[in-house]
Order: structure tokens, then sequence, then C-alpha cells
């Protein structure tokens, strides 16, 4: 039978290359969007033309309820969950004297409690099955800490204890949880470095480039698959030899 994976935040960037790959792949794949409602759609009509099996589903991960629905959705289509990736995330920067309270709730809501939504969400019908598959997009600033990111470096850390702690809880079940933390990738997300900015930060890489989305969903799928089933509870840097 045909697996399914929910990859979340796949409407652009790491997610939009991870759900065409999983697509090509063989898997019935759930575009999960918020607001890029267009590009979901526009990414679904090309896979679905091109023969692949393939629907968008939007929801909020910070939203219980909504997360709830996509599996519910997830499951009328497809009849299982094989594979979830919680890739949807956002980016802040600033100064912590600059963060208040609002952007703090607002980047651990989406990057760390909708990892939490979606797994919850998803653990049931995995447990139920006996085997599934969760992949948590982290960072590098999970790992090491980012200046002036203090939000989404709490947040990508929080994924990273969510991740081994839930790899704990799900193994007797038949679940692998890993993580995995990119480096700097050419994506939106950094869209607002300029290009001085960039070829500082390219200078520390020791690979000495930035990383791409294709090379992020290569990772997720190898983790998704037979080759990966004894690893549970690891964290994966990809990062150009950035953070060693
Ligand atoms: P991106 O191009 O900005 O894409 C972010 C995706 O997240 C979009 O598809 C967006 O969908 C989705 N998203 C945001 N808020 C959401 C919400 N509340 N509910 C559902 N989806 C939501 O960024 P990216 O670089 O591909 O990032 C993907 C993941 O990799 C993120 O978790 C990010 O933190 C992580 N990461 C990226 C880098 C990097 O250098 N790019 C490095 C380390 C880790 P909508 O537009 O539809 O809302």
């Amino acid at each position: 039978m045909k697996k399914t994976v929910i990859v979340t935040g796949s409407s652009k960037g790491i997610g939009a290359a991870t759900a065409i790959l999983f697509a090509r792949q063989g898997y019935n794949v759930v575009i999960n969007y918020n607001e890029s409602y267009e590009s979901a759609n526009l990414l679904c009509r090309s896979l679905v033309g091109n023969g692949y099996s393939v629907i968008t589903q939007k929801a909020n991960v910070a939203n219980r309820l909504e997360t709830d629905l996509m599996v519910k959705e997830t499951l009328y289509k497809f009849g299982s969950v094989d594979v979830l990736v919680n890739n949807a995330g956002v980016a802040y920067q600033g100064l912590i004297t600059e963060t208040d309270e609002i952007d703090f709730d607002r980047i651990i809501d989406i990057n760390l409690k909708g990892v939490f939504n979606c797994c919850k969400s998803v653990t049931p019908v995995m447990v139920n099955q006996k085997a599934g598959t969760i992949i948590n997009i982290s960072s590098m600033w999970g790992q090491v800490g980012a200046s002036c990111e203090v939000a989404y470096s709490a947040a990508k850390a929080g994924v990273i204890g969510l991740t081994k702690a839930l790899a704990k809880e799900l193994a007797p079940s038949g679940i692998t949880v890993n993580a995995i933390a990119p480096g700097l990738i050419e994506t939106n997300m950094n869209a607002h470095l300029t290009v001085e900015e960039l070829n500082d930060f390219v200078n520390e890489i020791p690979l000495g480039r930035m990383g791409n989305a294709d090379e992020i969903a290569a990772v997720a799928y190898f983790l998704a698959s037979e080759a990966a089933e004894y690893i549970t509870g690891q964290v994966l840097g990809v990062n150009g030899g950035y953070v060693i």
C-alpha cells in the first residue's frame, strides 16, 4: 500500500522541496500551508498534473483544532499517516530588549507548540498502526544559539528536547522520531540578508556555500526510509560543517 506523508509548511522552501521528493518517490503527500494558499495549490496542481497523489490542507500548526482536522482529512483521503515532517516555521531577529512578549509567544507557538500539536494529532494514528516516522525540522541555532534570535533559538532547542523525549516514549510503539538541524539554507527565510551579510556568513561555512532545500529534503527522505529504521532520537546537522 502507498505510504502517506504530511509535510507542514510545504507551500514553499524546504517543505515544498520535501513534498516534491516524497511525491516523486511514490508517497501520497499532504501539502500543508497556513497563509500561502496560492503557492501551495500551484505546487499541488503541478504535482497532480504529473500523475502524483497530492492534496493541500490549510492548517495553522499553532492551533490544535486545525492540526487535528488536518490529520482527520488525511485519513479520510488516504487512510493512513506514515510520515509526519514538522517543517513549518518562522524566523525572528531582534535584540532581547526589542523582543516583546507577543513576538516571543508567536515564535514559540508556531515553531515549538506547532510541532507539539502535530505530533499530538498524529500520535494516536501511528500508535494504532504500530508504525510511523516523525521528522522535526529544528535548526543549528537550536543547538548552539544565535545572537539576536533568543525566541527562535529557544523554540528550536525545544524541538530538539521534544524530539528526544518523544523518541523514547514512542519507540515501544514502533515509531521513530528524529530532528534535522539545518544550517544556512537558500530559501525566503534568508531573503532579508544583504549580499554582504550572506558572503560573511558563507565565509564561515567550511564547505564554502549555502545549503539548498533539496539537501534537507533528501535527509528527511532518508530518515523516513527503511535504511534509517534503527535511528531514533537523533539530531542530524545539515550545515556544511558550520556546527561540528
Ligand atoms: P520559508 O521558505 O519561509 O517557509 C516556511 C514555511 O512555513 C511556509 O511554507 C509557511 O507557510 C509555513 N508556515 C509558517 N507559519 C505557519 C503556520 N503557523 N502553520 C503552518 N505553516 C506555517 O522557510 P524555510 O527556510 O523553508 O523553513 C522551513 C523550516 O526550516 C522552518 O522550520 C525553519 O525554521 C527551518 N530552518 C530553515 C533554515 C534556513 O536557513 N532556511 C535554517 C534552519 C532551519 P505559509 O506561507 O502558508 O504560512
